[in-house]
This record gives C-alpha cells, structure tokens and sequence, in this order.
C-alpha cells in the first residue's frame, strides 16, 4: 500500500489526502499512456532531509513536458519547495517522490491542453533491487528513438519496461538487460548499466536510454576519483564476462550484478572499483563529500 488514511499529496494547487483524490477518467493520460513523471528520493542526512539532485530532476520533469507538448508553468524552485513541504506534511525521511504531470480530459490524439500535477511520496528505506542480481538479455528492444522522444520520462514507455521485466522474472532472473534496435546494449528495464573491464568502466552511448541523473552521478564519481570512463555501443558479448557491472538509477542506486545470461561476473564485488563507487553514492546521496574514496582507489590500484 502506497498510502493511508493520513497521507497527503500535492494535487493541482492543493495539499489533500491521498484517499480523497480522484481524475477524470476520459483522457490521454490514461488511455494512451501520454503523461510526464519522475522518480526522486529523499534521504535523512546529518545536515537534514535532503530530496537527492532535486534540481535535475525537476529540469527534467519540465523538459519531459516541454519534449511532449503538455503545458506546464511550474519552475523547478516551486516544484522542490513543493515537495519539501510534501515530505515535511508526512513526516516522511527517507522517501520515494513521484511527481506526475498528466492531462486535463480530451480523447483526441492532439496535445495536451491543460495539465494537473501530483506530488506522491511514500517511506523508503534500503535499495529496492535485491543485491547482487543475476540479469538476462531480454527478447525486447528499448523503444526506437525514431517512434519515442526516449530522453523523455513519459508513462507510455514504461509498458516497454513492464515487459521487458516481467519476462526476465518468468526466466528465474531478476532483472532484464534491454538492448536497442541496432542490438547494442541499451539499459535495463528502470535503471542504467555500466560494466568494469581492466580498470575502466564502460556505459551505453546516449540514444536509446534514458540518460539517467544516476549514470551522471556515477560519471562525476569517477572523473573525481580518476576512475575512467568510456561511453560507447557495446554488445551483451562484451560485457559477458566482465570484471563487475552494475545498475544504477534514483531508486535503485548503485547495485550490483552477478551475471549476465549465467556468465558470472568475475572480480569478487569487494574488490571492484565498481564498489568503491557504490559507497561513493551512498556518501553522496546522505550529502558527504568523497574525500575517504580518493585514499582507498590509490589502495587499490596499487595493490
Ligand atoms: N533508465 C530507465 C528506463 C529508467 O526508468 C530510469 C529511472 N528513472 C533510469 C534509466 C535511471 O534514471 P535516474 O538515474 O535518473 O533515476
């Protein structure tokens, strides 16, 4: 259960229960899938509650809008006052937000011509992919960037996703590895991947992913820490069999990956830099800076 009886959101002006909301039921958002959203986290830290890269993910919000045609007039400084004041009504932490920006009643396949937003949270603590995963290629391609604005966050592309998961599951795996059109790994079905081979890390070049505000996180990670870091196309082949991969996403953080297709990556975690930039992110995401990681990656290489 996402709510109670006491939980309020943020609905088009106001802060009301969640159990009192209600839509129209005669629109696009619904029928066809043509809505905006985001998935934030909150998290307790010594300095407060802090919504992690708010400002990120509210420019994207509005740029997902803007990509879809949907009017929407709120400025990213209202939209983070707005879900502070969501967490802080709550009492709510260390929290998911999901803010949706969906349309006013209209059937036709024209744009949208008014907009409503939500503001959702719910309590979340831990990550919510088990650890250490055990992936597999998915008989799905992530949507063609020639049908879809795919840099956009918009509930239609998400019935790609359900798919592509669902499948993996009904295999016995946890989670699906998605490929684009041209069969180059793109993403999994609701995070990034990267995968570590001889001490670089290697990630999907933008243009069929979702270019997440986690894959930018872990980027900055490594530019700090000097780990490299190489975008480009790459096949399942290449990664099977790496030194260490892992997901990342606002939800899911920086998990790691066991094997892919039942090829096992090979490096124990522990030793991977992948896991440095794991506690790297949890350092980042409770607003510590990450001074403790530069020591410890000359450790390792050294060693
Ligand atoms: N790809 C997809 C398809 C996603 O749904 C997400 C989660 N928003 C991501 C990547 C990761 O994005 P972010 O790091 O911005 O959460």
């Amino acid at each position: 259960m996402y709510f109670t009886d006491k939980t309020i959101i943020y609905y088009n002006g106001e802060f009301v229960k969640a159990s009192e909301a209600s839509t129209n039921l005669y629109g696009q958002s619904l029928h066809y899938g043509y809505a905006v959203f985001e998935g934030i986290k909150s998290y307790e830290t010594e300095n407060g509650t802090k919504i992690f890269k708010a400002k990120e993910h509210y420019d994207r919000l509005r740029r997902s809008a803007e990509l879809m045609y949907i009017p929407f007039e709120y400025t990213t400084e209202q939209l983070t006052a707005l879900t502070y004041e969501v967490l802080e009504r709550n009492g709510f932490t260390n929290a998911y937000v999901r803010p949706i920006v969906f349309c006013s009643p209209n059937m036709a396949l024209s744009k949208g011509q008014q907009s409503y937003l939500a503001i959702e949270a719910w309590e979340w603590t831990g990550g919510y992919l088990a650890n250490k995963m055990r992936i597999k290629t998915s008989s799905f391609q992530r949507p063609n960037p020639q049908a879809f604005k795919v840099e956009a966050k918009v509930s239609g592309h998400y019935v790609n996703s359900i798919l592509a998961c669902q499948e993996a599951k009904d295999a016995g795996y946890d989670e699906a590895l998605v490929l684009d059109a041209n069969s180059f790994v793109a993403e999994s079905s609701g995070a990034n991947v990267f995968y570590e081979k001889d001490g670089t890390l290697y990630t999907p070049a933008k243009g069929s992913i979702l270019p997440g505000i986690t894959r930018a996180t872990v980027m900055d990670i490594c530019r700090e820490l000097d780990i490299p870091v190489v975008e480009k196309f790459f096949t399942p082949d290449e990664m099977r069999g790496a030194d260490a991969a892992f997901f990342c996403g606002t939800a899911a953080e920086v998990v790691a990956l066991d094997s892919l297709d039942d090829v096992p990556f090979t490096k124990d975690w522990e030793d991977s830099l992948s896991s440095i930039i794991q506690k790297a992110y949890q350092n980042l995401v409770l607003d510590k800076g990450l001074e403790e990681f530069k020591g410890k990656l000359q450790l390792t290489v050294n060693s």
